[in-house]
């Protein structure tokens, strides 16, 4: 059997990076890693290949090589599956449709012959043998949740890391806590299961032996989230990148109560962790108790902040607007809160219902559900009637937007950051660490339109955080990407 992998394009929103990766001379942020994972499930006989459609174009030859198509995403990539999906019906190309989006919603499953929902590990190779024979059935589902010791290494084989920003690897799945808004819980479920030390250890020597050099991503949506676990693990994450004399730095998403286990973060740092993902939502603690964001109330969130950028880890966090409890005064309110952490990513959000979660459910009881909504929040449609007056809300929201990546915002931000910022892991510069920066100069410094606040920010940087010089470049960069895609958003109606 012939195995056409398909990933979907990623749209264009914050987490894409897409306007900062050609400065990389990068295609895409990450691998798409679910793929991997169920290629290495296949059959050893069976001939695979991947298109990611954000690496390359699929095309008409790829469709007439394969015996059928396994096609994967998440429910912000829905378009690009539905599309895929069109075509391959229209070629005559058996599909099989997986990933996360399967568990969001069902309107896909119409347009694919197969469609697996769960967690895959258990089913493929029953799916495999089936496609084979040719007797497989419309739908396969997890009856549980699989331990991860049974997920295998991911294929490279089928990728070329040279296109892509960071590599990226599991560590868990699934996370303790209850937010209202998540779909994480719903998926993954509420007991984080980890991979063990051993497994992880095999994945980052796996990762070395092809070459791979720089960030790595953990894609956990909560890393901590099974906190007696990842203290056995870290140690040897840190013995590993040590003996190796660093070759990777570390990326991921984290709770915010990491701010409370001094424990944790030394041994973060120590591990090779230059920033961390926190899904902070917002000051207001009325709108975190009603988000049932328990975690973060009953702290000095500010604080918790700096501890961790303390830890030398950048701090990239989430913040939502359109909670029911949303004062009037919401908008200055986040704005004042992100200049005053110096997070300099900061990545706001529209409040969406996605479909399953709880939030979903109780506005649908409360007859406010308006449609089911594309998990992208960054798109200006609410899925559900606010308490706040819409056009209110979508004119506050745009205005964070406006302000905190304003160039002279942005980059005070990055300078109140720098001014306390003590990296603990030098990555050794590439060639394409200086093409970025040239790019950088000229991009920015001479064709962007806030050439003379980057300038000044680069003078900063080269004299007064020259401790972090390389740092600095990158979040000019990343802002490069904030700014760009601010100005779409924020001109759409
Ligand atoms: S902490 Fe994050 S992953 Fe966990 S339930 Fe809340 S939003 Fe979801």
């Amino acid at each position: 059997m012939k195995a056409l992998l398909v990933y979907p394009e990623f749209p264009d929103t914050y987490w894409s990076f897409k306007h900062a990766l050609p400065f990389e001379g990068k295609r895409s942020a990450y691998p798409p890693l679910g793929l991997l994972t169920i290629s290495s499930l296949l059959p050893p006989h069976w001939k695979k290949r991947l298109v990611d459609m954000n690496v390359r174009r699929l095309t008409g030859a790829d469709l007439e090589w394969a015996d059928v198509a396994l096609v994967s995403g998440m429910l912000v990539q829905k378009h690009g599956l539905a599309e895929i999906l069109t075509r391959c019906r229209q070629r005559g190309l058996r599909t099989v449709l997986g990933g996360p989006v399967t568990s969001s919603v069902q309107d896909l499953n119409v347009l694919a012959d197969h469609v697996v929902i769960g967690e895959a590990e258990e089913l493929v190779p029953t799916l495999a043998a089936e496609l084979e024979q040719g007797t497989a059935k419309p739908v396969y589902e997890a009856a549980e949740r699989p331990g991860l010791d049974k997920t295998p290494l991911p294929d490279l084989d089928l990728i070329n890391p040279k296109y892509y920003s960071a590599m990226a690897v599991q560590y868990s799945r699934g996370c303790p806590f209850n937010c209202e808004f998540c779909d994480i819980i719903k998926i993954y479920g509420r007991k984080p299961r980890t991979k063990s030390p051993e497994q992880m250890v095999a994945e980052l020597e796996q990762l070395y032996a092809r070459g791979w050099r720089g960030s790595v991503f953990i894609v956990d949506d909560n890393f901590i989230g099974n906190k007696k676990n990842v203290k056995q693990l870290l140690p040897v994450l840190a013995e590993w990148n040590e003996r190796r004399r660093y070759p990777f730095t570390f990326f991921t998403e984290a709770s915010v109560n990491l701010a409370d286990d001094a424990e944790l973060l030394r041994w973060m740092q120590k591990a090779g962790f230059t920033r961390v993902f926190l899904g902070i939502e917002t000051p207001v603690e009325a709108s975190l108790l009603e988000a049932q964001k328990y975690q973060n109330t009953k702290k000095d969130l500010l604080a918790s902040v700096r501890r961790i950028q303390g830890y030398g880890m950048e701090v990239m966090a989430g913040f939502i607007v359109g909670f029911d409890n949303d004062p009037p005064d919401v908008f200055d309110k986040q704005v004042e809160f992100i200049r005053e952490s110096g997070i300099p990513l900061a990545m706001v959000g529209l409040l969406l219902a996605l479909p399953g979660t709880q939030l979903y459910q109780r506005l649908k009881r409360e007859g406010r559900l308006l449609q089911d909504g594309l998990g992208n929040n960054m798109d200006c449609t609410l899925n559900f009637v606010p308490r706040m007056d819409a056009q209110r809300l979508i004119a506050g929201y745009k205005s964070i937007l406006q302000r905190i990546y304003h160039p002279d915002e942005y980059y005070d931000r990055v300078r109140r950051f720098l001014a306390e910022y003590r990296p603990t892991h030098h990555r050794r510069r590439s060639f394409s660490d200086y093409l970025a920066l040239a790019r950088s100069m000229v991009k920015q410094g001479v064709l962007g339109e806030a050439r003379a606040s980057y300038w000044k920010f680069f003078l900063d940087a080269a004299i007064r955080y020259r401790h972090a010089f390389d740092t600095a470049i990158t979040l000019a960069i990343m802002g490069y990407h904030f700014q760009t895609l601010t100005g779409i958003v924020c001109r759409s109606d």
